[in-house]
């Protein structure tokens, strides 16, 4: 289960803090890291402060997009310390350990942090399913960000402590991936412009709303089928080839 957890940080600014990252990582039993165009990789301070888990740096993998990253992934939680005008589903640090250990027991699951100072981008956190906040003082509540990757594994970890792995992979319905999710917004957003309901010059904030509905809801693989067949299907009929 543990070896289906990515943790991804978005542009790290710090090499120090790739380092931390990996320590905390280790110390809570993950493995896999992905940088998302880093600024200094590879760079000394990642080992000296990997310490322990500097073998893991061999491990990493440097993409350079977030929808790189996550495009194998069943589940991808986002973290960040902001509330965003657009309120995405949100977990705590302790609901996400559960929910990624309960997805990992099927599938692939990333974690996403955010950059030293501007953390991640709401373009970024609307590629994810949940929006996580580590629950802090509320005059303060921002984390370094290898403190953060600390805190979730940690959570990650204690999940898995009581978790039935069987029951957990007996219970779990097949969930599309990413890239399976980013392909059919594509489609909804073409069908929604080719029937005039979405008006290319004023599409508003449609898509993102669309994005946080089947984000909350979590199509199965089998709705989400059922769903591609309803936007050919009327495709089919917008371009009057219905039979
Ligand atoms: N100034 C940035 C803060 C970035 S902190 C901002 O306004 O977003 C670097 C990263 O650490 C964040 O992007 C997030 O991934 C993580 N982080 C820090 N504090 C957090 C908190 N309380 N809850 C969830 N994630 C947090």
């Amino acid at each position: 289960m543990l070896n289906n957890i990515r943790i991804i940080l978005v542009h790290p600014f710090h090499p120090g803090n790739i380092g931390s990252s990996l320590r905390a990582m280790k110390t809570m039993g993950l493995t896999s890291l992905t940088l998302v165009s880093p600024q200094c990789f590879p760079d000394k301070a990642v080992y000296t402060m990997a310490a322990g888990a500097a073998d893991l740096v061999d491990n990493i993998q440097v993409v350079s997009t977030l929808a790189q990253a996550i495009a194998n992934c069943s589940l991808v939680a986002g973290t960040s310390a902001r509330q965003r005008s657009m309120e995405w589903p949100l977990l705590t640090a302790a609901e996400c350990g559960q929910q990624v250990i309960s997805a990992a027991s099927k599938g692939e699951v990333a974690v996403v942090f955010g950059r030293e100072k501007t953390g991640l981008t709401n373009e970024e956190l609307q590629l994810c399913n949940y929006h996580v906040m580590i629950p802090a003082n509320p005059g303060y509540s921002v984390l370094n960000v290898a403190q953060a990757v600390q805190i979730i594994a940690y959570e990650i970890w204690q999940a898995y402590q009581v978790v039935d792995e069987k029951a957990c992979i007996n219970n779990q319905p097949e969930y599309p991936d990413q890239a399976s999710m980013a392909q059919f917004y594509q489609a909804l957003e073409k069908t929604l412009t080719d029937i005039n309901f979405i008006i290319p010059q004023h599409p508003g904030a449609l898509m993102a709303k669309m994005r946080r509905m089947f984000n909350r809801t979590r199509p199965e693989l089998a709705e989400l089928n059922i769903l591609r067949g309803i936007l050919s299907r009327i495709q089919q009929n917008a371009s009057g080839k219905n039979d």
